[in-house]
Parts: structure tokens; sequence; C-alpha cells
């Protein structure tokens, strides 16, 4: 027996033990929350005060075993994928499209769309990181491996450059392992989309496909050309066709041109269907020569990696909202406070503080106003009463006030002492608020985020900056990138 996979369960065991004795809130009864405060929220045009948002993350690996505790094959602390979920679904991100970016993450992204329908949805692919199964050094069947202890190489490929790695020498494809491999990758498709459980088996999109010449130390160019070319074939053939889900880093002109061979220049194989360059993080042109309504038509798919320079977050600012799609990419590409995009959160939170106190400041000056009016009218029928009262009842009335201010002075004292020793004490409050509490891996908690480890519901910071960017309202960005994704994905098409 391996000791991972006999932890692994037990940690899955006990992480569910937890949260029932926790009366943890199950996904659908958040999310029928959701919808309802949803409902309420006006529709008319003008943003609603009450406005809840609603978040699709389109780029989410959280087949990625990190999300079961697992960090380089070990083990470090119990399985807390349902809370990671929970945390999202709270927070309003309700649809989850889980990444498949190799055989095995795509299978355990399938697995994950059975154990939370309606929830989450999957892609299926072979990510340009992950394609050197398809070079003869690759001595590994990509069949094989599937075994949990590979350490570092079962976590998914991360959006960020890796310039510490070395880059391999030339490798060339091996033709007939190609072969097996779209064959295989074709078969796991079809099979996935004959499930009634949920219908299609929630796969939604072809990929995470494309190139990645910023990191060629995990796959040459070479064979990422020719897995992206012989994916785009597949993506082709399928009919009805899906949606794409799709990788392009410091590769545009190659991306652009194999997209154009293999669908047409107008990606007119896939009858409309369409897709997303996730994560992105090139420039205006690049951009709009990916979204031309005449040409590609493709959405771009904004996350913290695509907002870490001013360079980029300019380019984020020319992304119309009719063409944009949000995501976090975790556990990767968190938004750190180190990057350009983190200025515009700060400066979004600070505004909203700002809005909430005038709010509150406005709601306790109109409390105040009909307090006293009220308090007139009492004063009012106290005077026609006072009239009847003995004298007797006057004096212990007076006594009764005399006692009842000279407590309220000493409460007020008392105050006043304890005051400037809470100062003391209080925490510096955060730039931007923490909706959750966040710990390191090793001290775990249950109910808090891991440090360093992205998830979901951080796609609100995203939405907050992108609104900040582009100077419009949170609710503007966060319906139309979830129509957009809807619309795109057909998740509306796909009910639970
Ligand atoms: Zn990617």
């Amino acid at each position: 027996m391996r000791i991972g996979s006999s932890l692994g369960s037990r940690s899955l065991l006990f992480s569910r033990l937890v949260c029932n004795k926790a009366k943890f809130r199950p996904v659908n009864v958040i999310i029928a929350s959701m919808a309802e405060a949803h409902i309420s929220s006006s529709s008319a045009g003008a943003p609603a005060a009450d406005y809840k948002p609603r978040y699709a993350d389109i780029g989410i690996n959280l087949a990625d075993p990190i999300f079961r505790g697992r960090y380089h094959g070990k083990p470090r602390h119990p399985d807390d994928l349902q809370d990671v979920v929970s945390r999202a679904v709270e927070v309003g991100c309700t649809k989850l499209i889980v990444t498949g970016s190799s055989f095995k993450s795509s299978r355990d992204a399938l697995k994950l769309a059975q154990e939370f329908p309606g929830t989450v949805y999957t892609t299926a692919g072979i990510h340009p990181c992950s394609s050197s199964i398809f070079s003869p050094s690759h001595h590994k069947h990509h069949d094989e491996s599937q075994s949990e202890d590979e350490g570092e190489a079962e976590h998914t490929p991360a959006c960020d450059p890796d310039p510490t790695k070395p880059i391999p020498d030339g490798e060339g494809v091996d033709h007939a392992r190609s072969e097996r491999i779209v064959a295989d990758l074709a078969a796991l498709i079809a099979q996935a989309r004959s499930s009634s459980a949920p219908p299609g088996g929630g796969l939604v999109a072809f990929g995470e496909f494309g190139l990645d010449y910023d990191r060629l130390h995990y796959c040459s160019r070479e064979v990422q050309l020719h897995s992206f070319s012989v994916q785009l074939a597949l993506a082709a053939s399928l009919d009805p066709p899906l949606p794409l889900f799709l990788h392009s880093r410091a590769a545009h002109d190659d991306f652009v041109r194999l997209l154009r061979e293999g669908l047409g220049p107008r990606l007119e194989k896939l009858r409309g269907k369409g897709g997303v360059v996730h994560s992105f993080t090139g420039t205006v042109e690049e951009m709009r020569e990916l979204m031309d309504p005449a040409g590609l038509g493709l959405y771009i798919g904004v996350n913290g990696c695509s907002l870490k320079t001013k360079e980029n977050c300019d380019v984020v600012r020319e992304i119309p909202l009719d063409r944009l799609m949000l995501e976090t990419d975790g556990p990767w590409c968190e938004v750190r406070p180190s990057h350009e995009g983190w200025k515009y959160l700060v400066e979004w939170e600070k505004q909203e503080k700002e809005r909430k106190g005038k709010l509150a400041a406005a709601a306790a000056a109109a409390t105040a106003a009909a307090t006293d009016g009220a308090a007139a009218a009492v004063a009012d029928g106290a005077a026609a009463a006072d009239g009847a009262a003995t004298a007797g009842n006057e004096d212990a009335n007076q006594e009764g006030q005399e006692k009842k201010q000279q407590k309220q002075k000493q409460q007020k004292q008392q105050q006043q002492q304890q005051q400037p020793s809470k100062k003391k004490n209080q925490k510096k409050e955060p730039e931007v608020p923490e909706r959750y509490k966040t710990v390191k891996k090793e001290k775990w908690e249950q109910g808090a985020m891991v440090k360093g480890r992205n998830e979901p519901c951080t796609i609100e910071r995203v939405a907050k900056i992108v609104a900040a960017i582009k100077g419009v309202s949170v609710e503007e960005v966060c319906e139309a990138a979830w129509k957009n994704t809807v619309k795109v994905f057909g998740l509306d098409e796909i009910q639970e």
C-alpha cells in the first residue's frame, strides 16, 4: 500500500467528518440562497444597491492534488476541496470550469464534475507544458502516468514562466505515439459526452491547449507545435464541436497561424462555438487580433497573471466587456501586493469603504431625525398626562431620572478609560480586507485558506481590479463576464 494513497483517503474521510460536524452549508443550499439574492437585485439596468455578484471561474485547476492537501507528492494537510468549493460558492462563484491539462487532470476534472454537478464543469486537453508525451524521450506512456506519487509532475502547469529550469535538447515527435494519444483523447471526450450524470459529463470545452514559448523547458517548440496542431484537427472533427480553452504565451504569431490553418480564418470549423484565450498577458494589438469579430472572434480570460504589470493593466483596460471572462487559474496566478493590479484593488476597497461610510452616516442621520420626531411626539403626550400626575409620583420620577443620569455618566467614564488600551491592542487594518483567514500549509486549519494556494473565492479580487482599471462598476464587469461565459460554454444548457 502506498503511504500517499492511504493518507489521502484518510484525509478525505477526516475532512468530510469535520465538514459534517461543523454543519458546513452544502454547496447546493448556498447556491439556492445566492440565486435568490440575485433575483431580488434589480435587473432594470441601473446597478442595484443589493447587487450580489455572480462569477464563473473559467480557469481553475481544481484537479491539482494541492486541493487535496498534497504538495509535491507529499500529504501536508487534510483534503479540503469541499471547503474550497464552498468558499467559492459563498462569494458568488457558482460555476467552476475545471481545467483539464493532461490525461490525468482531464479525467480527475470529469470526476469532480460528477461530485459537484451544476457547479463544476470541465475541459479536456493537453497543455503545451504537458506535451512532451508526444516525444520519444518521454519514457512514460501517458496512460501509465496516473500514479499519484510523481511528485512535482503531478501538479498542473503554472501560468508563470519559470526561467530557472534548464531547456532540454531538441526533441522530435514520436508519430506512432502521437496517433495513440489523439485516439485516446478522442475516446476520453466521446465517453464524457455520452454521460448523462451530469449531462455531457460536464465537459464544456476542448483544452487547455496551445503554445507556451516562455516555458520550453517542459516541452520543445517543435513538439508543442505538433501537439497544438493535432489537437486542433481533433477539435475540428468533433460533432458537435466544443468551444476552445486556449493558452498562448510569447507565441502569438505561431498561435494565430495554427488556429487559422486548423480551423479556418474565422474558426469556421467550430461552427460558431468559438473559445477563450485564458490568462492573457499579450499586447493590445495581439488581443485585438484574437478578438476581431471579422476574424478569430475569441474571448479573453483575465486572472492575476494578467494584472501583474502596468503594461498588463493597460491591456486589460482595452478589453471590451462583451469579450471579457474572469478566472483565478488557482492554485496559481494570485494577485500579490507587489503587482500593479494590487494598487487598483487597494483604491477600489478605499472607495468602497468611503461609499459605505457615507451610506451609514446617511442612514444614521435619517434614524436620528425619525427618533427626534418620535421623542417630540412622546414629550407632547407626556405634558398632557402631567396634569393628572400626583406630586408623589413626580418625586419618584425625578429620583429615578437622577439615578439614570448618574449611571450613564459612569458608563461614559468607563468607556473613555477603556478606549486608549483598546487602541493599543488593535491590529492594523489590512489595505485589502481578507474575507477568509489565511494560514501556512503547515498550520492548516479547517475553514482557512492556504497561503500561496490561490483558490476560486479570490475571483472577486480580479473582478474589482478589472472594474477599477476600466472605471466601471463590479456589477458591469461580473454581469458581462457571466453572460459571455454562459453563452460560449453553453452553461445554461447543462443543468444539474
Ligand atoms: Zn494556461
